[in-house]
């Protein structure tokens, strides 16, 4: 544990100051529908989807799956 990326950075919920969950949620991209680990809050349920994962990480999923 000596390097921290912004990954193992705990997402706190701005409303009610919970720490975010990862939970495996389904989501659907283009004509497909994935199963991703997305942050969430476990009091209001409200799902966080950063930037990054929107754009950059359901394309990798997308390319991913091109590629097989
Ligand atoms: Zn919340």
């Amino acid at each position: 544990m000596k390097e921290e990326n912004e990954k193992d950075v705990p997402w706190i919920c701005d409303k009610c100051k919970e720490k975010l969950v990862l939970k495996k949620v389904k989501v659907s991209y283009l004509a497909g529908n994935f199963e991703v680990e997305l942050m969430k809050c476990p009091r209001c349920n409200h799902v966080f989807i950063g930037e990054d994962l929107a754009l950059g990480k359901m394309l990798e999923v997308e390319k991913g799956l091109e590629d097989k």
